[in-house]
């Protein structure tokens, strides 16, 4: 089975749109705020939504399962109130539940959190106990900048966070550090936020005893860990300068990285320097690059064909496609079972 742990839904209902003009119209002006949280969007038109993208991509790449989760841009944890995110995040969540549950084979969900900057990480944990104990999510989207590039909420890393990673240990669900759209002109969203945000993350964890405190918190760093494993040896000599124990003890028992690189040397560097134990696969689709490689002649984010071309074992590579996603995300099983009868 290849199950693909990084899709969004990125190609939601207008409908679906249309509510957060409103929603965002609503704070300037208070009565062009949406009168009603159902947005009248019909199982039919969530089953259009996909048909021709996600459902059809994952058929001619040979995937089984998606991990997925609202659009990661559309989080925008910046943009207005707390009230604001936690509208916004328990609609987008609620269409993503519906997804899942159309295409129960296809797509198994996960939430993203009502963050906001400022704003205690532990007001998410309503919302995702919700979505994991009442709809069967999995795991949850953590932003470690609700400021949208500005980085003005303390670091993964402090105690500011706790409460939110105590209720995803008690839950046994994972989160995939993932940034949001960038309000900073100084950084692209997914050219340079993304890969800032995974890079952060990484070093944020390596400067703490955070998995001392959490033995079994665990994280998913997108996009191949954006610039961690090209500069693997910059951090095995910093964490020995700090007298750190080695990262194989101190970080990699907790923090896995995705495929979600777009050209085969990067997916070859990445299983050289990380354990394949630590590597889920993920595409990203339908995502941040959308186009097709002139050298390849096949969509940059079809990833799957890196992995395929790789000299590693049978046993490595399933562990890419599916050992490790069900490892990392425990509730993922009872998903999978439940397709297998
Ligand atoms: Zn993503």
């Amino acid at each position: 089975m290849i199950i693909d742990c990084h899709g969004h839904y990125t190609t939601e209902p207008p409908k679906l749109h249309a509510f957060r003009d409103k929603q965002l119209a609503g704070l300037a002006d208070k009565s062009r705020r949406p009168l009603t949280t159902n947005l009248g969007i019909s199982d039919d038109e969530i089953r259009d939504s996909v048909q021709g993208a996600q459902l059809k991509l994952q058929k001619e790449r040979g995937t089984d399962v998606t991990i997925f989760s609202p659009r990661a841009a559309g989080m925008a944890h910046h943009v207005g109130k707390e009230a604001t995110s936690v509208e916004w995040t328990t609609i987008c969540n609620d269409m993503v539940h519906r997804v899942c549950t159309l295409f129960p084979n296809n797509f198994v969900p996960v939430c993203q959190l009502p963050q906001s900057p400022g704003v205690q990480p532990k007001n998410c944990i309503a919302e995702l106990e919700r979505c994991v104990t009442q709809l069967g999510f999995v795991g949850c989207n953590l932003n470690p900048d609700p400021a949208g590039g500005y980085w003005c909420d303390p670091p993964l890393t402090d105690e500011w966070w706790f409460p939110l990673y105590e209720k995803m240990v008690e839950l046994d669900v994972p989160a995939m550090v993932h940034v949001s759209s960038s309000c900073n002109p100084c950084f692209h969203g997914t050219g340079a936020h993304y890969l800032n945000g995974d890079t952060t993350a990484f070093m944020q964890f390596l400067t703490s005893d955070l998995f001392k405190r959490f033995p079994t918190l665990r994280f998913i760093i997108p996009h191949g860990g954006g610039a961690v494993p090209y500069h693997w040896g910059r951090y095995r000599g910093l964490a020995q300068d700090m007298k750190l124990p080695p990262l194989s003890e101190h970080l990699l028992k907790n923090v896995y990285f995705d495929t979600c690189v777009y050209h085969l040397p990067g997916i070859e560097l990445l299983t050289r320097v990380i354990p394949v134990e630590n590597i889920l696969f993920a595409s990203e689709m339908v995502g941040a690059v959308r186009g097709i490689d002139p050298e390849t002649g096949h969509h940059f984010d079809d990833t799957r064909r890196y992995i395929d071309a790789l000299p590693l074992s049978a046993e490595d590579k399933a562990k890419i496609f599916e050992g490790n996603a069900r490892r990392v995300y425990p509730r993922l099983n009872a998903h999978l079972d439940r397709r297998a009868h």
